[in-house]
């Protein structure tokens, strides 16, 4: 049986905040592949002939390899006001950041989670009952019902950490049948209190989620936290640590290599014990720099005093130099792993297929579709991060569902992003209403 579903859509913008951009003489968000200053994409939403509701976010970034806005919006635009399932899981590879938003958007009027559309799904089970009374409560961008780290603690998680007093073994958060942990707990669910039929529109005075009101922040261990490039970096990562992160990602390659690693040394003299730091160079390394990135952290981890952990260099070199990455990761005690090398599933598969064994960065919102992604994942086993494209709330929810199901190693999942925003509780509700 073919459903149809009204589509709805509308573009957004969200700006990264000037705090550290002012400190720093930077615009808020640096990579080796330049500024950022405004986050666009497209929200949409799906409703069915039962009037249930999905929502979906476009979150495209070009420069990355995904479609552009245009090419999205494009898309959307020349859709028929209703569209088919046979609609939504035809959409070319090219579009990868339109697959997701759209199958997620399905996947979540569906009800059914983590079902995907490769098992045919028919059964609308489970979603009748739909909290509709609770469907008041809105989501935010920040909102802590969908900083839903919870299914991602798990009790052997090696990112628990000695000091975290929080956190502990026993702890309620962290025993295997507690509620907050199950990947379809209600907390991950996209139907929980989210946009329901009987409150598909959000009401101006909807109880909102506020960050830090039903989960503690313990949480966000199980986050990593973006820091900023350059010297940024060291005055930025104690109130994150304070708010309970202890895995950090710089980003490198940006400034000359010399001035880096001056402050490398810095960064890992003043981080806390068992602190976990990852390095980002977008691609912004040479093979020269790439080497002597991994000897200084190969020399780092053979000085034992220092209870820090490197985790990993993340896409040290450009993604046309894949053999060099494939020849580093061999040479090096220090892992590797592929970002922009493996934007898209069908990049990721070729990596793969040629060898790559090391770690995988899964931009789930930019990768494609989410039921061939749990397909390739299940196959392969293999070693990934999953991590953000500075999505909305919607696309994040999407996102972490998928990273609960699929994340494999304890690897801190890299959504620690919040503080590159501007807070816009109501940031929805404009968008929604404001046509
Ligand atoms: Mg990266």
């Amino acid at each position: 049986m073919t459903n149809d579903y009204r589509l709805e859509f509308r573009p957004y913008q969200r700006r990264f905040v000037r705090r550290y951009a002012v400190a720093c003489r930077q615009t808020p968000l640096t990579t080796s592949h330049g500024n950022w200053d405004i986050r666009e994409g497209i929200i949409l939403r799906l409703t069915d002939e039962n009037l249930k509701v999905g929502w979906g976010e476009i979150a495209p970034i070009s420069w990355f390899g995904s479609e552009t806005l245009e090419q999205a919006l494009d898309f959307c635009r020349q859709l028929p006001e209703k569209i088919t399932e046979e609609i939504i899981f035809s959409i070319p590879d090219e579009l990868p950041a339109c697959q997701f938003g759209f199958e997620s958007a399905w996947e979540w009027g569906m009800g059914s989670g983590g079902g995907g559309g490769d098992e045919g799904d028919e059964g609308d089970e489970g979603d009748e009952g739909d909290e509709g009374d609770e469907g008041d409560n809105f989501i935010t961008p920040n909102s802590s019902l969908l900083t839903p780290n919870s299914s991602l603690l798990t009790p052997d998680s090696s990112l628990l950490t000695p000091n975290s007093s929080l956190l502990t073994p026993n702890s309620s958060l962290l025993t295997p049948d507690s509620s907050l942990l199950t990947p379809h707990s209600s907390l991950l669910t996209p139907n929980s209190s989210l946009p329901t039929p009987n409150s598909s529109l959000p009401t101006p005075n909807s109880s909102l989620q506020t960050p830090n009101s039903s989960l503690p922040t313990p949480n966000s261990l199980f986050y990593s936290a973006l820091l900023s490039a350059g010297e940024a970096a060291l005055n930025q990562w104690e109130t994150l640590w304070e708010q309970g992160y202890h895995t950090f990602k710089w980003k490198i390659g940006v400034y000359a290599i010399a001035d880096e690693l001056e402050i490398f040394e810095s960064l890992i003299h003043t981080l806390p014990a068992f602190t976990k730091l990852r390095l980002d160079a977008n691609c912004g390394l040479n093979y020269e720099e790439a080497n002597l990135w991994l000897r200084t952290c190969d020399n780092f981890k053979a000085n034992k005093e220092l209870d820090i952990e490197i985790e990993f260099i993340e896409q040290p070199l450009p993604v046309e130099q894949f053999q060099e990455m494939l020849e580093l990761s061999r040479s090096y005690e220090t892992a590797i792993a592929l970002d922009e090398s493996v934007a898209t599933l069908a990049q990721l598969a070729a990596c793969h297929q040629q060898g790559w064994r090391g770690i995988f960065v899964i931009k789930p919102a930019i990768v494609g579709s989410p039921s061939r992604l749990r397909k390739f994942c299940h196959q392969h086993k293999i070693d990934t991060v999953f991590s953000s494209v500075f999505e909305t709330a919607i696309g994040r929810l999407a996102a972490l569902q998928l990273a609960a199901e699929l994340s494999q190693n304890n690897r801190a999942i890299g959504f620690g992003i919040d503080h590159f925003f501007e807070q816009e509780e109501t940031w929805l509700q404009s968008l929604w209403n404001d046509l």
